[in-house]
């Protein structure tokens, strides 16, 4: 038991949730890796949302309310996460959701499957083997898609992801939205937009936004996007960083 006085108490609880996603078989020994890494480049961000990472957020949210098939792509390490907010982002935004694992096994996919159903959520896409297509026709786990969701997606939604699928998914023209907490990662310099900021406090940041969005109309979304340059971004990120 971790006492709430600790002056780490939030990062020892993520670890927590990784360690037991871990535990119960669906977050790959990759999964703790990838948590350490993104651990270290949050500490370098003061634990903390900057305006920086609100603005991609802002433009993200709009581009997501915007599309045609929004999809919300989810693997171990996100799921262990913020399980509970992907499903009420989904909602709001009238996305679908779907598991892409890199380190896909029949298990991990039935486990993750059975997590979202208890957590209410019925038809999370990209769990039957049988029925995944190949973006671009590449024979590899990075470029596995179902029909309905990425495969037609116009925007995607991915978070700790790796920089080889999000290329694919750029090259095969999907509008990319990443949430990296490294700004120097292939995913933050391949997407489209990039939120430089740590899942826990994004995905709930994006869940007050879009309910205000929702009243907004295409005009005022598209400005928010047209605001906005990834690569920009990114550069400020660093600067924060350097400041800290
Ligand atoms: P790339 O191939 O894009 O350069 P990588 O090889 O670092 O990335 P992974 O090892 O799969 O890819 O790491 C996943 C990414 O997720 C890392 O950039 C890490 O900083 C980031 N990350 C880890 N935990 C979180 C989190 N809680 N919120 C946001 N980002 C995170």
């Amino acid at each position: 038991m971790i006492p709430r006085n600790h002056p780490r108490y939030t990062s020892l609880m993520l670890r927590e949730k990784i360690k037991k996603a871990h535990d119960k078989g669906y977050l790959a020994d990759s999964g703790m890796i990838a948590h350490g890494r993104g651990e270290a480049f949050d500490y370098l961000l003061g634990e903390r949302t900057t305006d920086n990472g609100r603005k991609a957020i802002e433009s993200a949210v709009a581009t997501l309310l915007l599309a045609k098939n929004p999809i919300i792509s989810v693997n171990g390490n996100s799921t262990a996460l913020v399980i509970n907010e992907f499903i009420e982002l989904a909602k709001i935004l009238n996305a679908k959701i779907e598991i892409n694992l890199f380190y896909r096994t029949k298990e991990r996919i039935a486990i993750m499957k059975e997590l979202y159903e208890s957590h209410g959520y019925i038809n999370v896409l990209g769990t039957d083997d049988k029925k995944l297509l190949y973006i671009d026709g590449i024979e590899s786990p990075r470029a596995t898609a179902s029909e309905n969701g990425i495969y037609s997606a116009d925007v995607v939604l991915v978070s700790l992801e790796d920089g080889d699928r999000a290329e694919i998914l750029v090259n095969n023209n999907k509008n990319v939205i990443a949430i990296d907490l490294n700004p120097l990662s292939r995913t933050a310099k391949m997407a489209n937009i990039t939120i430089v900021d740590n899942i826990v406090r994004a995905i709930p940041l994006m869940i007050e936004i879009a309910k205000k969005y929702k009243n907004k109309d295409n005009k005022y979304l598209k400005s928010m996007i047209n605001n906005f340059s990834n690569k920009i971004n990114l550069e400020e990120s660093l600067e924060i960083i350097k400041k800290t």
